[in-house]
Parts: C-alpha cells; structure tokens; sequence
C-alpha cells in the first residue's frame, strides 16, 4: 500500500540542499509537488510587483527541473487552508512536507494549516531550510534573544555548528498518472505574476536570471571575481563588488548553508582571504539576525523596536506626497539618491549603501515615515524580505534593534563623492547629468554657469534643483529628533 506525500514549495524554489524534499523523498513514497500562490493569507505582505515577476520565472525553471527528474510540479491558487486539504484528500496524502517560514502571518497560517491536517490524521513535516540556524537557536547569557548584532555573530561563529549540505535530488516519484490527473494544475501564466499597468520589467531580464542554476551561476561569478576584495568594494555602487544574490536567497533558490560551504571551501584552497570571506559571512549573518529580530518582536513588521519613536513627529502626507513621490521617481535633485531609486526601478535591485543613503534622505531630509519607504521597497525590490528589509528600515531610521543613532544624518554629497569617486555610478542612471566633468557630479547646483551649458544641464529643467536644502533639513531633523527624548 502506498500513501502519497504532499510536499509544498513556498520560500525554498530549490532541488539541492532541500533538507524538507530530501525528507520526503526518504519516505519511499510517491511525491506530489505543489505551489500554492496564496496571496489572500499574506495581505499586505504578499509579494510585491517586483518579486511576482521573479517569482514566475523562478517556478518556470524549477517546473522544468522537477520535470527534469520525473515528476511534475502542480500550481494552484487560494488560501492554502482551503485548497491544500483538498488536494490531500483528493490523492489520499498521509504526510505533508514544507520548508518552515518566519513571517508572522506565515507562522500564522502555517500553524493554521498544521492543525486542520491533524485533525484528519495527517501528518505535517517541517524543517528549517532558510536559515542557518532557527532564530530560537542562539540566546543570550540571560537567555533572551539576541538585540545587538557583534555579540550575536560572535556567539554563532564561536557555537554554530553548520550543518552539510544535504544531497541534491536525483530522482522524484511522481504520484501514479490516475491520481495526479485528479488535480489539475493551472498554466504558470494563469497565476497572472508578470508586472502589467505598468509593466516596469523590461530592465529585469538583461540583469537577472531566476532559478536554482542562475543562483548557482550568481555564486560562482562572485567567488571568481569579487569575493576576494569583497571588504574592501563593498560600498562601491560603481563597482560588482558584491554578490546579487539577494534575490535568489530570499525565493530559496540557493540556501545559506550553500553559500556558507562554498565559501569555506574557498579560503581553505586559499582563493579568498579569510578577512574578506569573514565581512561576506557576517552579511547573511546579519540576514540570520533580522530572521532573530522578526521571530522574537514580530510587531516590528510595523511597529517601531524603540518605544521613544512612536512620538516622532514624522512629515504631515497631505503635504508631504510630493516629495515621497520625488523620491520614488529619482528626482530629488541629489544625484546618488536618484540614481538609488532609478537603480531600483529599472533593475529591481539597488546596491546595500545607496539603500542606506536613500533611506536615510527619505526618512531625516524629508522627515518621511520609515513605513512609506519600506512600502515602495517591497512593491519594487526582487528581494523584498520581510525580516531584511523590515530590520533595515528600522535600522536607518534609528527606531530598531543595534540601529544607526537618529542623529548621524547620511551627507548625500560626501557619501557620493567617496563611494561614488568617478562618478560611474550616478553617469550611468542619471544620465542627463553624464556629461558634467566630475567635480560637479554629486553637487551640481555648485557647478559654474558655463560648466553646466557645456554639460547640456538645465537645473529646473533638465534635472531638478534639490527638493531640500541639506543643511536646513539635517537642523530639522535634528529639532524633531529631540521630541523623542
Ligand atoms: C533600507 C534597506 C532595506 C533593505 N531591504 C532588504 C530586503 O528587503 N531584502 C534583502 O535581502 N536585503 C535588504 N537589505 C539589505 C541589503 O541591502 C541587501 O541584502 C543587499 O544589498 C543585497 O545585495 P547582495 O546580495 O549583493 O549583498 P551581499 O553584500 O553580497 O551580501 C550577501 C547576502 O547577505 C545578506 N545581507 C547583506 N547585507 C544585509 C543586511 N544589511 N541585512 C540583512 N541581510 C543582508 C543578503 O541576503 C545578501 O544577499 C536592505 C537594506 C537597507 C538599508
């Protein structure tokens, strides 16, 4: 007698390194793949237009890789309290395997899902396959959970045992033909993921290639080609100094332990410095500490971590929407903050200290909510992940957990000058400032009359004046700050 499997792919689009589908697999039964797109569930933090477009191409390329080892992956849509139930009575499943995720209305409806399975007898199977390590894992000597980050990435050095790898799948038993056709899968286009009205994707495909073999790809070209100076082009915008794999993390398409591996792998060959490969690690650790964050304050996803900041006098919308929408088009009138949000709009991505100097510019210059800023990031980023960008954001806006203090206040022009020394980076998304010698770049308002002719520049017209006068906005900010004390 044979009892089907169901196993569920959400935030783990992978075959390798699969501890949940190597689980199943294990059972000796037959596995039924499914996708379910459960976007009632998630509200407001299902994904947004930018990872719904990953998120087509990803299951694209995994169809074709589960199809590659004999099975099929079915795809539905619903409240997956509602249709995963279904499907488990329909091919007569025993066992249910996923992937657990951390997001609090996913650790809501997960637990939801779990119990009404119960209920009919069927046993749920979930395992960690995101993190490291579970965000319970590592405590304090008091036995709290971690707030300030050096101490925490200590303690998961000194103490964290990495797992290996668990081995890559080389065969799926699909469910027998009479069953599966039982449940009948929708197209990939019907799921309705590609960006349309507008559809700002055209800038995705040069740049990204979605899927378990592009993250792999993504891996490879990093530790070739940057990962041994990684400590030190890290900050450089104008650079590839860091990894783009952001996206591929967040959709599971490669996993930490993975990366963590390859990385290890390569200090020991002494291809990369350990200092270099040291600052990378720390950065999916500082991914591990945002999962810390979000699991044990899960209010974070809209409530301040400090207390002090829930009476920051933040701007009045009514008045401030111009600028919000200044920002979010890259006309701000400071070169490196538009040419942040440009790189975000066009590429879906945006380099870790352009989002530090645009998220501090919305949130100190204009004095504009944190929350409208992690809104555009989660409608515009391809790696747009609850933990990371809720963290961040509460980061810049010195509201979070070990967060930059409120009153250092990001110089857009300094931070461009020594980031962004050539100018490389703002030339080649502020385009219509490319043709002003350097020195002007991150400052144009400074420029001569005749510089700026000869640059083909107009301020006002061309490019924008600057929406704010820096010195005036960095006092106020100061001034609201206080109201916090
Ligand atoms: C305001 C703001 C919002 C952000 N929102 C997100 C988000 O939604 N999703 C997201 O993945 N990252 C977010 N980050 C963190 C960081 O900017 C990106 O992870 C990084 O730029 C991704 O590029 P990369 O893969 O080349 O990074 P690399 O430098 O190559 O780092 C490797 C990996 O480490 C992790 N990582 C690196 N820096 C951080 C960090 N500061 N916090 C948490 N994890 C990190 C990422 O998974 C990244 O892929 C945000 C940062 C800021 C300042």
């Amino acid at each position: 007698m044979t009892s089907p499997v169901l196993f569920l792919f959400r935030e783990d689009l992978r075959l390798k390194d699969n501890p949940a589908l190597r689980a199943a697999i294990e059972t000796a039964q037959p596995i039924m793949c499914l996708f379910v797109l459960d976007e009632e569930t998630e509200g407001a933090w299902s994904a947004g237009g930018a990872r719904k477009w990953w998120l087509h191409h990803s299951l694209k390329s995994l169809m074709a890789d589960i199809e590659e080892v004999g099975a099929s992956l079915t795809l539905k849509r619903g409240k997956a309290e509602d249709v995963v139930p279904k499907i488990v009575q329909e091919i007569g499943a025993k066992q249910v395997f996923w992937t657990r995720r951390y997001g609090p209305s996913q650790i809501e409806a997960d637990k939801t899902l779990k119990e009404i399975l119960k209920s009919r007898d069927i046993e749920v199977k979930s395992f960690n396959g995101r993190l490291l390590f579970e965000p319970w894992q590592f405590t304090t000597k008091t036995g709290g959970y971690y707030k300030v980050f050096t101490p925490f990435w200590k303690n998961l050095k000194a103490n964290g045992d990495i797992r290996a790898a668990v081995a890559g799948i080389r065969k799926i038993n699909g469910l027998p033909k009479e069953s599966q056709h039982s449940v009948a899968s929708l197209a990939l286009e019907e799921l309705d993921l590609r960006p349309s009205n507008p559809d700002w994707s055209k800038g995705f495909d040069p740049e990204w290639s979605p899927g378990e073999a592009g993250a792999k790809d993504r891996l490879k070209r990093f530790l070739d080609e940057a990962a041994e100076a990684y400590k030190d082009d890290r900050n450089r915008p104008d650079k590839p100094g860091t990894s783009g794999l952001s996206p591929h993390l967040h959709h599971g398409e490669i996993s930490p332990i993975q990366i963590w591996h390859a990385v290890k792998e390569r200090v020991a060959a002494n291809e990369i410095p350990d200092d270099q490969a040291d600052v990378f690690l720390s950065e999916i650790a500082w991914r591990e500490f945002s999962y810390v964050l979000l699991y044990n304050k899960p209010d974070m996803i809209d409530e301040e971590i400090n207390p002090k900041f829930k009476a920051f006098p933040w701007a009045d919308m009514r008045s401030a929407k111009p600028d919000l929408t200044a920002w979010q088009k890259g006309q701000t009138g400071y070169p490196i903050v538009d040419a942040g949000m440009r790189q975000l709009w066009q590429t879906g991505w945006m380099h870790n200290r352009v989002r530090m100097i645009v998220g501090s510019f919305l949130v100190k210059h204009l004095l504009i909510d944190w929350r409208y800023g992690m809104e555009w990031f989660w409608d515009t980023l391809l790696d747009a992940d609850i933990a990371s960008n809720t963290a961040s954001w509460q980061w810049i806006a010195g509201c979070g957990a070990d967060a930059a203090p409120y009153f250092r206040i990001f110089n857009p022009m300094t931070q461009g000058e020594k980031f962004d020394p050539n100018g490389d980076y703002v030339r080649n998304y502020v385009t219509e400032l490319a043709n002003l010698p350097t020195k002007y770049l991150h400052t144009p308002w400074e420029a001569p009359k005749d510089v700026l002719k000869a640059g083909g520049v107009k301020l006002g017209v061309t490019y924008p004046n600057p929406i704010v006068d820096h010195k005036t906005a960095r006092l106020r900010a100061l001034d609201a700050y206080q109201e916090t004390k």
